[in-house]
C-alpha cells in the first residue's frame, strides 16, 4: 500500500507544492497549545458540534478552534495557554460521555497519537491511621494505574478532606473498585476506591466506561462476576489475605 504521509512525488504524478521545513515549522507553532481529545462515544459527534459543547461547558473567553483527525481524534486548539491549563484539571463530559484530553506534542503525528487514558481524582476509602503518610496513600492508589499526586501533601485527611490520588486511569480496561492493603495488626483491610467526577457512561457491572449496565454486553462475554474479588498487588510475605479480616 502507498504511504501517503512519506511518499515522493514524480514530475508526472501530477501538482505538487514544496515547502522550506522552516516554513513548516514556524506555522505549527501556532499549535503548540493544543490537546489531542477523544470523545468515548458509541455515536460519533462532528468537529462543529464538539466545538458548541465545549464551549458551552467549560465557558473560555478566549478562542477555542477543534479540528478533526482521521482516526476519530480531535485537535483543540487553544488561544490562552491558561485556558489549556485549566481544562486540563478535568475529566469532563459532554453529551454524557467521557473527553478524554492529552497535551499534543507538535513534534508527533497527528494520527499517530492514541488516547485511552484520563486522569481522575480517586477517594480511599476505609485507610487506616498506619495507611495515612506522605508514601502509603500513593501505593494503594497505584493498583489503579500511575499515580500523579496526593493531596493533601502529607497523606494525613486535613479539615474532613479525604486522602485523594491523581491516578492517570486506563479507560480501555475495567476500573479498579478496590484492593487489600496490610494493616499493623497482621491483617488486611480492604480499601475501597471512589472516582470522583465520575458522571460519564459507567457501567457498574463490567466496570468499565462507554455504557451503562443496562447494554452491558462484557457481563456476558467475560462471564464476570459483578462481586468481583479485589485485586491484590500488594501480597508482602505473611499472611494470605483473608475475606474474614476485612474492616477488622
Ligand atoms: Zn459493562
Amino acid at each position: 500500500m502507498e504511504d501517503k504521509l512519506n511518499f515522493m512525488p514524480d514530475d508526472e504524478a501530477g501538482n505538487f507544492v514544496d515547502f522550506d521545513f522552516d516554513e513548516l515549522l514556524q506555522a505549527r507553532q501556532n499549535w503548540s497549545n493544543s490537546l489531542m481529545a477523544r470523545l468515548y462515544s458509541e455515536s460519533p459527534k462532528s468537529a462543529l458540534q464538539i466545538r458548541n459543547a465545549i464551549r458551552f461547558v467549560w465557558g473560555t473567553h478566549s478562542r477555542v478552534t477543534v479540528l478533526p483527525v482521521d482516526n476519530g481524534n480531535f485537535l483543540i486548539r487553544f488561544q490562552d495557554p491558561l485556558d489549556m491549563r485549566w481544562v486540563l484539571t478535568g475529566p469532563w463530559s459532554i453529551f454524557g460521555d467521557l473527553l478524554i484530553l492529552q497535551q499534543w506534542n507538535p513534534a508527533h503525528d497527528l494520527a499517530g497519537t492514541v488516547l485511552s487514558s484520563e486522569n481522575f481524582w480517586v477517594e480511599k476509602i476505609n485507610l487506616q491511621p498506619e495507611h495515612l503518610n506522605r508514601v502509603i496513600p500513593s501505593r494503594i492508589a497505584s493498583v489503579i494505574g500511575p499515580v500523579l499526586c496526593i493531596k493533601p501533601y502529607s497523606g494525613i485527611p486535613f479539615n474532613n478532606s479525604p486522602v485523594m490520588a491523581r491516578v492517570s486511569v486506563n479507560i480501555d480496561e475495567s476500573l479498579i473498585q478496590d484492593t487489600w492493603a496490610r494493616k499493623l495488626n497482621g491483617g488486611w483491610a480492604t480499601i475501597y476506591f471512589n472516582y470522583l467526577a465520575l458522571l460519564h457512561n459507567f457501567c457498574t457491572l463490567c466496570c468499565m466506561i462507554g455504557h451503562v449496565q443496562e447494554r452491558c454486553l462484557n457481563i456476558f462475554v467475560n462471564n464476570l462476576n459483578p462481586e468481583h474479588d479485589p485485586v491484590i498487588r500488594y501480597n508482602f510475605s505473611g499472611l494470605t489475605p483473608d475475606e474474614s479480616e476485612d474492616n477488622s
